[in-house]
């Protein structure tokens, strides 16, 4: 079966967009941490941050970037970033993506 995110960025699921490009996109966490949770991610599929390829470099700037850009935009004074690596981590999701997290009550996803 198919990645869900991969779903979400073909649009074959809904999801709460946020922001995209040709590379990235970000969209709402179906189940909120936080104020503010959103996820963001490369629209290449990637495993986890232990798959990526030096090629995949440039892209990792990309999404850290991307979450720079959206937090400046919603005026975020102070945020969390947190990309979990493999299940004992808590990374159910096997395709790279960086939690955004901020505002009151913020629980590690
Ligand atoms: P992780 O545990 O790091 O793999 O994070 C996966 C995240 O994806 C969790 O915080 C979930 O709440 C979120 N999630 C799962 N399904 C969806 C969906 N359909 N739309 C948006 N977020 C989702
Ligand atoms: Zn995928």
């Amino acid at each position: 079966m198919e990645c869900l995110f991969c779903k979400i960025i073909k649009k074959e699921i809904p999801s709460e967009i946020i922001y995209e490009n040709d590379k990235v996109i970000v969209f709402k966490d179906i189940h909120p941490k936080a104020e503010v949770h959103l996820l963001i991610l490369p629209k290449k599929h990637i495993v986890s941050v232990n798959h990526l390829e030096e090629e995949d470099k440039e892209l990792m700037g990309e999404l850290i970037s991307t979450a720079q850009k959206i937090a400046k935009e919603k005026k975020l004074t102070g945020y969390k970033l947190i990309i979990n690596v493999g299940r004992e981590a808590g990374q159910i999701i096997d395709h790279l993506h960086l939690h955004l997290l901020s505002g009151k009550k913020i629980e590690l996803p």
